[in-house]
């Protein structure tokens, strides 16, 4: 995923109170770097604080950001710039999302620790990742066979029990565990796919780039009230690659 976001003043500072123990990471070399990188998705958040109607993003999605190992998902070679805010590639043409996008994309979903949560474009498992912190269940589809085993692996390896991974077309959603609190699409579709406004529950929230493929797209809100009333929010420019499959 390519996501616009203002440019990056020099970081100054290090969150050094924000570090939280990882299942299976005794040794975190990384430790700083992750600070570094929080900081910078707290000023991106600042900067960009008009769009998303707020100076800050919620303290839990922030613990989660401070607490995934994102090295730990991407690969080796690519591990000295895990924690740039920015997407970086995993093979097969797709991308680990930009830090700063998945942290919105999580706060604008307004979880709790009991929702059941549908991820569409699984990648390399971090958005998963970051969800598994704040929620009880995630539940993730990736449409590249390879990328989802990969994914599943390196979340189990990381103690994640809380993430299922389905190698299939999001598309259509994950009927057999429908409906769900809320819905994050991490790839960019034309149009909102009706089977996943079928699969979220009244009062949920989902989060859509919609737009042309390779284009910019707009980040939508979509919100399912409790008489099942529908209604759409853009949120603000992004760029991410396209949702495939047949439909
Ligand atoms: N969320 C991922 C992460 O945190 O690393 C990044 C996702 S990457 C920007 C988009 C992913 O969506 C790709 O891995 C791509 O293969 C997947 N994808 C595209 N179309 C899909 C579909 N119809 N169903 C499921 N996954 C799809």
């Amino acid at each position: 995923m390519m996501n616009l976001r203002p440019a990056l003043k020099p970081v100054i500072a290090c969150l050094a109170c924000l570090a939280v123990a990882v299942p299976g990471i005794a040794d975190d070399t990384y430790h700083d770097a992750r600070m570094t990188m929080v900081k910078e998705i707290e000023d991106d958040v600042r900067r960009t604080s008009l769009a998303l109607d707020r100076e800050s993003l919620d303290s839990r999605v922030m613990d989660a950001m401070a607490a995934v190992p994102r090295h730990r998902l991407i690969p080796e070679d690519m591990r000295g710039s895990a924690y740039e805010n920015r997407p970086l590639p995993i093979g097969h043409g797709q991308t680990i999302s930009q830090p700063y996008i998945v942290a919105i994309m999580t706060d604008l979903l307004k979880t709790t620790p009991a929702s059941r949560v549908l991820e569409v474009g699984t990648g390399s498992g971090y958005q998963a990742a970051i969800l598994a912190e704040l929620v009880g269940q995630v539940y993730t589809m990736e449409i590249i066979e390879p990328l989802g085993e990969l994914a599943r692996k390196n979340l189990a390896d990381l103690g994640y029990r809380n993430i299922e991974v389905r190698i299939g077309d999001g598309y259509y959603g994950w009927e057999e565990q429908a409906p769900f609190d809320a819905i994050v699409v991490t790839a960019a579709a034309s149009h909102i796919p009706p089977p996943l406004i079928e699969h979220l529950a009244s009062g949920g929230r989902r989060m859509i780039p919609v737009g042309s493929r390779f284009m910019v797209q707009q980040l939508v809100l979509v919100e399912k009230d409790d008489e099942g009333q529908v209604t759409t929010r853009q949120i603000l420019p992004v760029r991410f690659v396209p949702l495939t499959g047949s439909h």
